[in-house]
């Protein structure tokens, strides 16, 4: 299997290690251009942001001298030759590339940096073929804006495919990577008041992390594209067992089965750890009394890749199920023995009016990403599960003025959850149900209705954060003729094989208790199931 040579994942876990370190810095030895960074900010303004960036620069010129850093005020002739205007912003290369930061990059940013010095040193975008057959064909400049948050797992991923477009192309190619926390104004001019979101030449191209594929498609074209179909040339890959998802489920199996001796690949369409990856906080996973959601994700995926290949920011297009079953990603072929379905679930919406319209406009599936754009504002969180509370606090804790809606009178959270809501004096609107989510360029208001006493009443409110539960991603099992049950999870037979030989499911998309250690033992069990049935294949007898 082809691998990408400067490709770097960044487990934060791995941070610290020696090894990681010295990898990082044999990396930077190799790379043939220096990497002159220019941070300007305003004279006498000493922020929270311009501290960061120093903090973020500081450690990564550790590891190589080719970094290196001017600081200048924003009145220097240098700012006017590089129409700088915002402080602070964060150039990189500017005599060669149009890259720059407006903000800080930090958080999940530190890793869009590290790829983007990388790519700048080597002078080479690392776009792969497909996306190079198509980046070639833009011929007029794109000025692309990238909007973030260090909170959010998924938008390094966006980030970075806009890197290397800018990196590919700097004669037409520029890009702006923006921290909403510190561009709340611009975010708000775009209405962009979730992450990540990409702008080219000031329209919409992706709402969410894209593949690279889909992403240089959708700038080539200057509207959001969703499909990908690579060319016939595309790469082969020949598993054993294809594991489509890479959330606790997927990583386990993926362990489980490399272990086993199994040939094993993990695709992954989005961040790694699934739903895991924006839980706030974690405090039921043995092993860890209260940690991050992202934290232990970073150990799994480290953990992950000592023993399996995964392919994130891939999303699956095609498969069959003729044997030997083909899946094609928007970059390559795989022809695999077997496929684990581990595809999890996707945020239920409420589906009331204004909901899609206003998504990414005031509208969130994501406390975790958007919240810090809402400091000081009010906003109503929906649902009364365990995941409407966790996200109810943790926007609590960070500033934000929350209001629980529930429809009912009970909150189905656990108990220990629901103490920590009144416990902190968090306003609880019961018996309520959002009838409409208005506004004109984000939320304004929504309109309620208090369904014991039919009361209806208009709440203003600048963001409506839903957490109403999951609802199972089938829709590639769907295409494979898998079966589901009325609930709309995948039938198996409690070994985790579906009705179709060779293809298999594991985790939330099976329905159950939907937790990260129930999802995880069903990947071992299945991968174990797999191995058994690779070496004695029961549709053979
Ligand atoms: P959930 O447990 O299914 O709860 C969904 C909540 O949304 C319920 O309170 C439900 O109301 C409400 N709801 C559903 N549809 C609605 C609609 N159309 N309009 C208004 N409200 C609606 O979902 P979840 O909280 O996302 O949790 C999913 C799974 O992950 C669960 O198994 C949960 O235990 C697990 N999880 C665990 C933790 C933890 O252990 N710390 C954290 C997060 C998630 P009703 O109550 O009236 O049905």
């Amino acid at each position: 299997m082809q691998q990408d040579t400067t490709h770097v994942d960044t487990p934060q876990s791995d941070m610290a290690s020696e090894a990681y370190l010295a990898q990082l810095k044999a990396t930077f030895e190799q790379l043939p251009n220096d990497i002159p960074l220019y941070l300007f900010a305003a004279k006498g303004h000493e922020d929270v942001f311009t501290q960061a960036n120093r903090q973020v620069i500081r450690a990564f010129r550790q590891l190589s001298g080719k970094i290196n850093l001017r600081e200048y005020d924003l009145d220097h002739e240098l700012a006017k030759k590089w129409n700088v205007t915002s402080s602070p912003t964060l150039l990189i290369a500017p005599e060669r590339f149009s890259i720059r930061w407006l903000g800080a990059p930090m958080g999940e940013e530190a890793r869009t940096l590290l790829e983007t010095l990388i790519l700048v040193g080597l002078g080479k975008s690392n776009l792969s073929e497909q996306s190079l057959n198509v980046i070639k064909k833009i011929d007029s400049p794109r000025n692309i804006k990238v909007f973030v948050s260090p909170t959010c797992p998924y938008c390094p991923q966006e980030a970075v495919n806009a890197v290397k477009a800018a990196v590919e192309m700097p004669e037409l190619i520029s890009l702006e990577i923006i921290d909403i926390q510190c561009e709340p104004e611009l975010a708000n001019q775009y209405a962009a008041q979730s992450v990540p979101q990409a702008f080219a030449n000031d329209v919409l191209i992706g709402q969410g992390a894209q593949p690279e594929e889909v992403f240089i498609l959708s700038l080539n074209k200057l509207e959001p594209q969703t499909i990908f179909i690579p060319d016939s040339d595309a790469e082969l890959v020949e598993t054993d067992l294809l594991i489509i998802g890479g959330g606790p489920a997927g990583l386990t199996a993926g362990i489980y089965a490399v272990r086993s001796g199994l040939r094993t690949a993990v695709v992954e369409r989005e961040a790694l750890g699934g739903q895991v990856a924006t839980t706030p906080v974690v405090e039921n996973y043995p092993g860890f009394t209260s940690v991050g959601g992202k934290t232990l994700v970073d150990v799994m995926v480290s953990h992950a890749l000592q023993y399996v290949q995964i392919f994130q920011g891939e999303a699956v297009m095609e498969l069959h199920a003729a044997k030997p079953i083909t899946v094609m990603t928007n970059r390559r072929k795989f022809l695999t023995k077997s496929v684990l379905l581990a595809t999890g679930a996707t945020h239920r919406h409420l589906n009331v009016p204004g909901e899609s319209r206003l998504a990414g406009r005031g509208v969130s599936y994501c406390s975790t990403c958007d919240g810090p754009l809402f400091k000081g504002k009010k906003v109503v969180m929906v649902g009364g599960g365990n995941s409407a509370v966790t996200e109810a606090l943790h926007l609590f804790h960070m500033g934000v003025d929350v209001t629980l809606i529930h429809r009912r009178d009970k909150l189905r959270a656990q108990d220990f959850l629901a103490k920590q809501l009144s416990d902190n004096n968090i306003a609880v609107l019961w018996d309520t149900e959002i009838k409409e989510i208005r506004g004109e360029e984000r939320v304004e208001e929504i309109l309620v209705v208090n369904n014991k006493t039919n009361e209806t009443s208009i709440v203003e409110t600048s963001g409506v954060f839903i957490a109403i539960g999951y609802t199972p991603a089938v829709e590639l099992a769907q295409k494979l003729g898998v079966e589901v049950t009325p609930d709309g999870y995948i039938q198996h037979d409690g070994k985790h094989r579906t009705n179709i030989p060779g293809v298999y499911s594991a985790g939330d998309v099976e329905g159950g208790f939907k937790q990260i250690v129930t999802a995880s033992g069903q990947g071992a069990e299945a991968a174990m199931t797999i191995f058994e049935d690779l070496i004695n294949p029961y549709w053979l007898k």
